[in-house]
């Protein structure tokens, strides 16, 4: 045993690592992504470890080694799930050998997520377990036994922290001696091919075993009930027992209170006994009322007169991260204790900043590049997930819609359908192009839409930290590999016109965009210019004597490292990564750049 400092997101890579996790898989996206990355960094020699292309390819190869005896765990976040329900929801029917865990972190809030969807009812909704960590120390102790109870039951069992579990820290004990998990390999079954016939039975045996995983959640210390000769109960999941608790010390409240590590199946005899003599009880969890829900027809169930208060009854709000403020604050309003208003000591009030690419990143140019070549014309921007929807922010203003990964390109081609005389032009990153893009041009060849693809390729994932793709050549196992070819890829989709270009070399950068708008039927420009934490800049820019302070190079693209100050315009030297750009915007000719030393 050592003590060590972890992030609850390391504290899961280390639990997997101790219980012998021989694979694991994954697509980066935050709060999940750094579980992945320290299984790699604490690897040690016997784990394989990638990053798949999607969400989808990363369930599936867990499922495939979990078929052949692996322990596997599958890395993503809350919206990385939908592209990965598909297997999942078979695979629920299917089920495993080794064992698997389905770690899917959600985002309260949500601080960088398109939606604040919630994981557990897709636990409801494909019969799987889920457990809901409400401490790093609790998260590291749940992923060891996932596995032991994926094994037991056969099933994948989804582990489901927030944020705020992910993203703290905590003073674990982790126990340094692995678990050794010999993995079978394959064995021929008919148990692993999905027939009609077989999925009836199997789901009649998969409700059968919700009752089972009831009991045996009835029988584990995630789950238990403290205190008791009260009238009035307290229910908490996740992170939200944790504010719980301490607002229970913090008010001296007396309740009798329910910690629920397993949001589903809800163990029913634990939540019984807490339910025993109480009128009325307030639940606590962040997202959907699931475990108010589940609470709520186990009364029903029961013909029991409890009254399950939470967010259906205005009680809790459905939307946001919880603290602990927002918890004491509604659990004395609940229980009419006087408190003073409770200020959040921790985070101080911060000045509101907007979003904006970061200053030399080469997709301002390249959004730059379009809005020049579309001037005057009627045109449509479609976006797509990834920094490069901070192309939507002004003075740019170049995303008109963003749905969700790969999308840009398939929503554009609808656009196309209902406006034909406009141009529709859609940006995807590389990462994304390899994610969910390339469907999407096919499907403009093949139904012959007209649309102009533009691929920002940075080479990198940039948003979620610089993590290696297809086109970079890399693996997660210090390997190098074949790089995949994004001209090569597009041109085998049949798009019949594709150019490659920089978008710094600004001039040429619009005339590749003109000509592939005007190509009838589908184009695609490359543009090719590495994120900017990647390299070193070569030249630094500053402003000369000339300037006449008219603010173009200000109002047209954005870049924070020129602002006015004192009635004169300004390069940061240490905010300016030497693009260029503005070089392209000034009409005066006053911005100068001279070789780094
Ligand atoms: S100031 Fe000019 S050269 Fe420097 S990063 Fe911004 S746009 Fe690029
Ligand atoms: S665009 Fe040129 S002249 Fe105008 S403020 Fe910027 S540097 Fe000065």
């Amino acid at each position: 045993m050592s003590e060590k400092l972890l992030m609850g997101n390391e504290a899961i890579a280390l639990g997997a690592i101790r219980a012998g996790v021989n694979i694991v898989t994954g697509y980066p996206g935050t709060p999940s992504t750094e579980v992945l990355e320290t299984v790699a960094r604490n690897n040690p020699g016997d784990i394989y470890i990638e990053w798949s292309v999607n969400e989808k390819s990363a369930m599936e190869v867990a499922a495939g080694a979990a078929y052949s005896g692996a322990r596997t765990m599958v890395t993503m976040k809350q919206v990385g799930l939908n592209v990965a329900s598909d297997p999942l929801m078979s695979l629920a029917y299917i089920g495993v050998k080794g064992g698997m865990v389905v770690l899917v972190a959600d985002d309260p809030g949500p601080f960088s997520s398109q939606t604040e969807q919630d994981t557990r009812h897709f636990a409801r909704y494909s019969n799987l377990p889920v457990l809901d960590p409400s401490t790093p120390e609790e998260a590291y102790e749940m992923i060891q036994y996932a596995f032991e109870l994926s094994e037991m039951v056969e099933l994948p069992v989804f582990l489901r922290p927030t944020t705020r579990i992910c993203h703290s820290c905590a003073t674990i004990d982790v126990d340094d001696k692995r678990l050794e998990h010999k993995i079978e390999g394959f064995v021929k079954d008919p148990r692993w091919v999905i027939f009609p016939s077989l999925a009836y039975k199997k789901h009649i045996h998969i409700e059968e075993l919700q009752h089972k995983l009831s009991d045996i959640f009835s029988s584990i210390s995630f789950n238990k009930v403290e205190g008791k000769d009260v009238k009035t109960g307290v229910a908490a999941s996740g992170v939200a027992y944790s504010y719980v608790v301490e607002a229970i010390e913090k008010l001296n409240a007396n309740v009798k209170l329910f910690k629920v590590g397993t949001p589903y199946p809800l163990p029913q005899e634990t939540a019984s006994c807490f339910l025993e003599g109480l009128d009325e009880v307030l639940v606590f969890e962040e997202l959907d009322p699931v475990v108010e829900e589940e609470m709520a027809m186990l009364c029903a169930s029961k013909q029991q007169k409890t009254r399950i208060l939470g967010k259906k009854t205005g009680h809790l709000p459905f939307a946001g991260e919880y603290t602990f403020e927002l918890v004491c604050e509604a659990l004395a309003k609940y229980l009419n204790i006087k408190t003073e208003k409770i200020e959040n000591t921790l985070a101080p009030e911060l000045p509101v900043r907007q979003p904006v690419l970061c200053a030399g990143c080469p997709h301002r140019a390249s959004f730059y590049a379009v809005k020049m070549a579309m001037k005057g014309q009627k045109a449509v921007f479609t976006g797509d997930i990834g920094c490069y929807t901070l192309g939507n922010a002004k003075p740019l203003d170049m995303v008109d819609t963003c749905l969700c990964m790969g999308a840009g390109i398939t929503v554009a081609q609808g656009i196309k359908r209902a406006q034909p005389d406009a141009k529709h032009i859609a940006f995807i990153g590389d990462s994304t192009f390899f994610h969910t893009g390339i469907p999407g041009i096919v499907n403009a060849v093949y139904n012959n839409t007209d649309i102009t693809v533009v691929i920002l390729d940075n080479s990198t994932t940039a948003m979620t930290g610089h993590q290696p793709h297809p086109g970079t050549g890399k693996t997660m196992m210090n390997n190098i590999s074949e790089k995949i070819d994004i001209y090569t890829m597009v041109k085998a989709c049949g798009v019949g016109h594709i150019v490659k270009g920089n978008p710094l070399d600004f001039g040429s950068a619009v005339e590749i965009i003109k000509k592939a708008a005007e190509y009838q039927g589908p184009s695609a420009v490359i543009f090719e210019a590495p994120c900017i934490a990647l390299f070193k800049p070569p030249v630094k820019y500053t402003i000369k004597d000339n300037c006449k302070n008219c603010k173009k190079c200000i109002t047209d693209i954005g870049c924070p490292a020129i602002s006015f100050i004192d009635g004169k315009v300004n390069i940061e030297p240490s905010l300016c990564y030497g693009c260029g750009l503005c070089t392209n915007v000034c009409p005066f000719n006053a911005i100068g750049g001279e070789e780094n030393e």
